[in-house]
């Protein structure tokens, strides 16, 4: 990196992304020619310290983001004795999933899906109006990976510092420096796969059982899994994880137009870029001082100057750097900028800029949301205290009685969500004359009582007989209801009621 002496400007040498792409082109000529492999050696990033904007918007996010991973599983919710007092827990063995007030049993997986939904929509809606903020400021990765890069910086020193350490001779301080890295960013992955750990377990008796080298098998070895992750996404793999693994990328540019905020190199203003010399006057050429700093300080090594890339990951960090320079060499800021591709056309050509958060797509993507989130807003506010379940046997699918009556056989399993025993009447509907009996005993006309065992499915085998005379097609539509005793809450299934072909 060199200083300019006209203007104070410091210049720094990178490869560009034009001129990386050269070097793999020639690499993969090179391979056929020799008949090698097609692989090319990944060109290592040095990303380049920044301060500005949105550095601090993303240390900000870093912050709140680590803070709620880190501290969520301590929160404490009180749900009665026997039962897990953690406010956010999965619990694998006991087959709920915790959410504060809320507790969900395997079979209301659709919740879950529900929540998928909203967020992979929000994601949508969020990308088609702002672009990569997700990638560039709360992606895990992106998070992991600046917290990695922070660490490093401390222990090998800023961009230049780091290429030299890296180029020179293995000595005492490079071998001290690179374990007191890796290190830490080992002791960042061990936090980090232990916290996941404790959303799955209670988190306070994993803690202690830890510290007394009492813990399961199990644990240590996803919290050793959840570590090595961590560890190769966040410190070695980093931006390649971006480019490479993630699909989000790949369709992300779906869900972009030209009134999506993007960040983008202004090139009317820019071009032809150049060195400029302190005094000289900017006419005939562009803003651009080609100092190369918006390349020093992005995370992906790519040059923002070459146009939207997949690479990019919307970090803004580029506009931190360039808004430094043009503070130097005393132009306005925001030559690299966060804006609308129309917008900047707009401005190239000195029309008024009008930005359009109301657009056909954000409307789709809005509504989309809003639906699923009514639908789970209301299935949540009419959720019952229990849900009922019924499976017909399908084999026999009829019996015809020695007095010609026609019997149905079925399974009714009752999901008790409480923790005391309830008594439930079980009444079908839909068949004239019919009566409802348990397995073994006799059937009798009017509702079927049955008691459900608390916190558990009861499952029951019933029958169902009807005369023949009722009986009038080969398939009955027909339904059950089960309402709770005293308090009246009903839950009705459909079914069907299988007799002779007429
Ligand atoms: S866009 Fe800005 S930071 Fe990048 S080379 Fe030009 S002047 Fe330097
Ligand atoms: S080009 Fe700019 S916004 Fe894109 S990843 Fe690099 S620094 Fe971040």
């Amino acid at each position: 990196m060199k200083e300019d002496p006209a203007t104070g400007v410091e210049t720094v040498d990178v490869l560009s992304a034009k001129v990386q792409k050269e070097i793999i082109k020639a690499a993969h000529e090179a391979a056929e020619t020799s008949g090698g492999s097609l692989y090319a050696k990944r060109l290592q990033i040095y990303p380049k310290d920044v301060s500005g904007a949105f550095r601090r918007f993303k240390w900000a996010a870093l912050v709140v983001l680590l803070g709620i991973y880190y501290i969520a599983p301590w929160i404490r919710w009180d749900r009665g004795p026997g039962v897990p007092d953690q406010a956010l827990l999965v619990d694998m063995m006991g087959q709920r999933a915790y959410f504060f007030w809320l507790e969900t049993w395997p079979q209301e997986i659709y919740y879950l899906a529900g929540l998928l939904i909203l967020a992979a929509v929000g994601l949508f809606l969020a990308t088609s109006l702002f672009g990569r903020v997700w990638c560039g400021f709360a992606c895990p990765q992106t998070v992991w990976t600046d917290l990695f890069m922070w660490v490093e910086r401390r222990v090998e020193g800023d961009r230049n510092a780091r290429i030299k350490l890296d180029e020179g001779p293995l000595t005492l301080e490079k071998a001290l420096k690179k374990i007191a890295k890796h290190s830490g960013w080992l002791v960042i992955s061990l936090l980090t796969g232990g916290a996941w750990i404790m959303y799955f377990t209670d988190a306070p008796t994993l803690t202690r059982d830890l510290v007394h080298f009492q813990a399961g098998q199990v644990a240590l070895f996803f919290i050793g899994l959840f570590t090595a992750t961590t560890y190769v996404l966040g410190g070695i793999a980093r931006e390649q994880v971006c480019t490479y693994m993630c699909p989000w990328p790949r369709f992300q540019a779906a869900m972009l137009d030209e009134d999506s905020m993007i960040v983008t190199y202004e090139a009317w203003r820019g071009e032809p870029r150049g060195k400029h010399k302190a005094g000289t006057d900017w006419e005939g050429r562009g803003h651009c001082v080609d100092c190369n700093q918006c390349v020093a300080v992005c995370p992906t090594g790519i040059d923002i100057r070459d146009g939207n890339q997949l690479e990019c990951i919307g970090c803004g960090l580029c506009i931190d750097a360039c808004n430094h320079v043009m503070g130097i060499v005393k132009l306005p800021r925001e030559l690299i900028t966060y804006d609308t591709i129309s917008c900047s056309a707009a401005r190239a050509e000195g029309r008024p800029t009008r930005y359009r958060l109301v657009r056909p797509r954000t409307l789709i993507y809005s509504g989309l949301f809003a639906v699923v989130g009514l639908v789970m807003l209301g299935t949540l506010l009419t959720r019952a205290s229990f849900d009922v379940n019924v499976v017909r046997d399908r084999n026999p699918l009829y019996v015809t009685l020695s007095d010609g009556a026609i019997r149905n056989g079925y399974t009714v399993k009752i999901l008790n969500k409480s923790r005391e025993s309830r008594s439930f009447e079980l009444v079908a509907h839909g068949l004239s004359r019919a009566e409802l009996s348990l397995s073994g005993q006799e059937a009798l006309p009017g509702a079927l009582a049955l008691t459900a065992q608390p916190d558990s499915v009861t499952s029951y085998r019933i029958f169902l007989r009807a005369p023949e005379a009722a009986v009038l097609d080969e398939t009955t539509v027909m339904a059950f209801s089960v309402t709770e005793t005293g308090q009246g809450e009903t839950v009705t299934h459909e079914s069907v009621f299988r007799g002779p072909a007429r």
